[in-house]
């Protein structure tokens, strides 16, 4: 059995949970924040660097719609929209093998470490063969999520995916819908198959994930809970005004509203997307301790709408970011689309700095990861006891590195650099080094070679 690795790294500022602080020396040990010190000088060897934050999480990622990135920004017809989009992504998702999902998630965990996110909330649906049929192992796909992220060296929430039907009332699955297909009881095999590829993994967390309330019918729902070990529970919900419409004509109420009646809703649960929520929703789910999942990039991408932000934390409503469908990967990009998202609204600005902020940047980064951590059921911050995972951003491309503070967020934020992540411990393990990641060559090569043949 391995000994007991302990190693101390110091930076000139740090983000702790009391505000900046600066000569920080964090000791980790075994992947764990052992000690942090503050005001301690430089030593003379060792690991040095400017400014490190606590690493965010994702809170809600479908990984293999990166290989999609970019092959969907052609406009198909008249009534380009999600539901067209859609189609496109079913398209893709049926050629996709389990060697296949195993190298674009690597790609991507990769690629989300090296923007400074440390966890990802996996809301895992291709379950299935191709033409339907189950594997022998019910966890197949998923395993191969679970070796990806072990690869890339990225901590992982799991969310199986429950999706038994087209729409609202039970409706049958259409045929590209049945890889992603289970009923309660292959579910619940599918959530036991899990265990036997997480043997290896020291942080991983199980949650679930009823799909939508479009796939779901109550009853299910209902079983679903009760599978559930006291894990996350995500699920989307009101991401399209289709969707409000079609909930409205099955059940008399809007999808958050009849979630929120019908469902044990509390901290553990994640609503993603919530874009088309009235007030009185927005206040209900604030008051429940759920956390709004919103994915600013991915939504309006796909022309889905602008989340209610402002009302919603005046409220004091909890919320997390997600790189969602992955067309792009970056913490910086999630967080100034939901401010701008919000400023095209309200016509003001920095929205989301609410009450008892002074800057935007800092509160965005606190809001997701405080959010992002209750969603992915971990605790997050740089403090003694949690995972060491530490994000440090880099003094050449971002000259307030050198001041620290919360300009520094500011303009990571809003400054639109691509990346200015330099460096990342994900459980104490270096795993970006100057900006990239350690295995990206050889993930890289694995990722292109299955994208050409896919798309060719
Ligand atoms: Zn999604």
């Amino acid at each position: 059995m391995a000994g007991k690795t302990s190693e101390r790294l110091w930076f000139e500022h740090g983000l702790l949970p009391s505000g900046w602080a600066s000569g920080v020396e964090i000791t980790i040990s075994d992947g764990t924040i052992e000690e942090i010190s503050t005001g301690v000088m430089p030593p003379s060897g060792g690991v040095r660097g400017r400014t490190v934050l606590p690493g965010l999480p994702n809170l809600h990622s479908h990984a293999f719609q990166r290989a999609m990135s970019g092959l969907t920004e052609v406009r198909g017809n008249s009534q380009d929209s999600f539901w067209s989009w859609r189609s496109l992504l079913y398209q893709f998702a049926s050629r996709i093998r389990p060697e296949d999902i195993h190298a674009i998630t690597a790609m991507a965990y990769a690629e989300m470490l090296e923007a400074g996110f440390t966890r990802v909330c996996e809301f895992h649906y291709l379950h299935n063969a191709p033409d339907g049929g189950r594997y022998d192992d019910p966890a197949e796909m998923a395993g191969q999520v679970i070796r990806a992220a072990d690869d890339a060296g990225m901590g992982l929430t799991l969310l199986p995916v429950f999706y038994a039907h087209a729409g609202f009332g039970g409706q049958p699955l259409a045929e590209e819908q049945k890889r992603f297909g289970n009923d309660a009881g292959s579910f619940a095999r599918l959530l036991e198959a899990v265990g036997q590829h997480t043997a290896n993994q020291t942080d991983f967390v199980l949650g679930i994930a009823p799909h939508s309330l479009r796939a779901v019918t109550p009853d299910e729902l209902g079983e679903l809970i009760l599978l559930d070990k006291g894990g996350p529970i995500h699920i989307h919900i009101a991401e399209q005004v289709k969707e409000v419409q079609d909930c409205l004509a099955w059940s008399g109420a809007r999808p958050v509203d009849w979630l929120l009646h019908n469902a044990p809703v509390d901290g553990r649960w994640c609503l993603v997307h919530a874009t088309h929520t009235d007030d009185r929703e927005l206040h209900r789910i604030a008051k429940s301790g759920a956390v709004a999942g919103l994915c600013p990039v991915t939504e309006a991408n796909l022309g889905d709408g602008i989340f209610d932000a402002r009302a919603y934390i005046s409220y004091g409503g909890h919320y997390g970011v997600g790189t969602d469908s992955n067309v792009s990967i970056s913490a910086s990009d999630e967080l100034r689309m939901l401010e701008y998202s919000q400023r095209f609204k309200t016509l003001s600005r920095n929205v989301m700095a609410g009450e008892g902020y002074a800057s935007t940047g800092r509160a965005l980064f606190e809001g997701a990861l405080a959010g992002g951590g209750r969603a992915a059921g971990i605790p997050v911050g740089l403090a003694p006891g949690n995972p060491a995972d530490l994000v440090a951003l880099s003094e050449a491309d971002l000259p307030e590195a050198a001041i620290g503070g919360d300009r520094l967020l500011d303009a990571w934020v809003f400054r639109g650099k691509s990346n200015v992540v330099s460096d990342v411990w994900r459980r104490g393990r270096h795993t970006v080094k100057g900006g990239q990641h350690i295995h990206r060559a050889g993930i890289e090569a694995r990722y292109r070679a299955v994208l050409e043949a896919l798309i060719s």
